[in-house]
């Protein structure tokens, strides 16, 4: 790793702080590794313009145009908006090999990623919904016009 590749800013909380600025369900995934139930989260079938920042610390993190229907049931992206904020890691829970995904920011838990993603990249980052949020974009929208009064 070089300097090059060092996030941008860093975030780092108390798991007690952590606790009071998430909900139950946020900390379980996002600060203590687990994984939503597929077909449950809020992102996994959604089709809205916009950025997917870490529940945890804001950061953009991954965009919509990048995001893919997998079929898993969990919202799924071939690429990352910037690779500095994005890390990954060795994970060999449950007797299997994987390759976890985290926040390089705040180190928060995002999912795994797995190589059978579209092309150009090839890869997917399967995340859990919990530990994202969706900054819509407004100015991207062209297709039910997203302005203040349109219902949802
Ligand atoms: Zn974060």
């Amino acid at each position: 790793m070089s300097d090059r590749d060092a996030p941008p800013r860093r975030v780092e909380r108390t798991d007690e702080e952590w606790r009071e600025r998430l909900s139950p369900e946020e900390y379980r995934i996002a600060r203590e590794g687990g994984t939503e139930r597929a077909f449950t989260g809020a992102y996994w079938n959604t089709h809205a313009p916009g950025r997917y920042r870490c529940v945890c610390c804001g950061t953009a993190l991954f965009s919509s145009e990048d995001k893919y229907d997998s079929g898993t049931g969990w919202p799924s992206f071939s690429d990352v908006l910037d690779p500095r904020v994005v890390a990954t890691r060795e994970d060999r829970s449950f007797a299997m090999r994987r390759t976890e995904v985290l926040c390089a920011v705040c180190d928060a838990h995002l999912g795994h990623l797995f190589p059978d993603g579209p092309p150009p990249t090839g890869l997917r980052y399967c995340l859990n919904s919990a530990a994202l949020e969706l900054d819509p974009d407004a100015s991207v929208g062209d297709d039910t016009g997203n302005g203040p009064g349109a219902s949802l």
